[in-house]
């Protein structure tokens, strides 16, 4: 991690974004199968639920100024290392770092949940996920608006982490102190702390970058896109 301090950048809090929690759709993401039987009580664990979320984000704008192989370096003077990155960034583009949180009161009832009522500890566990995902989408708009283009979303330790190694949580952190903006903390394996929060890089691409396509793992309930095998660069797919 290189940090020339450049370029000092400008960083936003968004706290809180809005989200909206619809029950219905919540509920068809968790009552499949033999869970239907259980709808009763449900929308009050919903509810719930939505007093212990605390959507927030920070973000920040900058520019590539440079490109050596996997090596992204920013006008900030930090540099990003990733395979992905490195091949579909360009020279001078604008991109978004960020990081998005939902705060940790609802994990820590679905911990606390977790020994008494393991259903109630998954539902919320699962209510988690569909409201940072849902924060996610609204920076996603935000930058998209910005930007006024349709943007990608690269994660550091996503999929198999190759393509972008989760070990670059340390640079994204270096640059947007999640812990002091919005109370999101590193662990020393880069981690994040509260769980529910995700981080990474918004930049406009040619053709869409979802990282599910190029990862292997099988069986994950969170699976977007089929597997489409190994990551093949650019430069190789046009040599085709
Ligand atoms: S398949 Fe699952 S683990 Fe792999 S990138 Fe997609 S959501 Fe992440």
């Amino acid at each position: 991690m290189r940090s020339r301090r450049n370029n000092p950048l400008s960083i936003e809090v968004v706290n809180p974004i809005a989200v909206e929690i619809v029950t219905e759709e919540v509920l068809r993401g968790i009552l499949v199968g033999r869970l239907r039987d259980r709808v009763g009580g449900m929308e009050s664990l919903v509810d719930k639920c939505r007093s212990l979320i605390e959507p927030r984000a920070v973000y920040a704008f900058t520019r590539v100024v440079s490109i050596e192989g996997d090596e992204v370096t920013l006008e900030s003077g930090h540099t990003l290392k990733s395979i992905v990155l490195g091949d579909v960034l360009t020279r001078g583009q604008e991109v978004a770092l960020y990081v998005v949180t939902i705060g940790s009161r609802l994990e820590e009832e679905a911990s606390r949940l977790g020994v008494s009522n393991v259903f109630e500890a998954f539902v919320l566990e699962k209510v988690g996920d569909y409201a940072l995902s849902k924060a996610s989408v609204q920076l996603r708009r935000l930058v998209e608006n910005r930007l006024g283009v349709p943007v990608s979303g690269f994660g550091p330790g996503t999929g198999s982490g190759r393509l972008f190694g989760i070990e670059q949580q340390r640079v994204l952190f270096s640059i947007l102190n999640p812990l002091k903006n919005i109370g999101v903390r590193l662990t020393s394996s880069c981690l994040m702390v509260p769980r529910k929060s995700v981080s990474g890089v918004f930049a406009a691409t040619l053709n869409e970058y979802v990282a599910c396509k190029y990862c292997p793992r099988e069986g994950c309930e969170r699976r977007s896109r089929p597997f489409a095998g190994e990551y093949v660069p650019i430069r190789f797919r046009n040599a085709d």
